[in-house]
């Protein structure tokens, strides 16, 4: 899986990624499980894990 975090800091890099993503269903799972960590961790400790 690539540096998602870093993508999301740069647009033209995050494009690459969706575009990846549509060719990739191993990435876009592993974004989804990210995504649902990232909403369980907020409801435990509402602090920011990514910036
Ligand atoms: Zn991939």
């Amino acid at each position: 899986m690539e540096a998602l975090i870093d993508d999301e800091l740069d647009p033209r890099r995050a494009e690459r990624f969706l575009v990846h993503l549509e060719n990739c269903p191993g990435c876009l799972r592993e974004l989804e499980q990210l995504a649902q960590l990232q909403r369980s961790l907020a409801r435990l400790a509402p602090v920011r894990t990514v910036a």
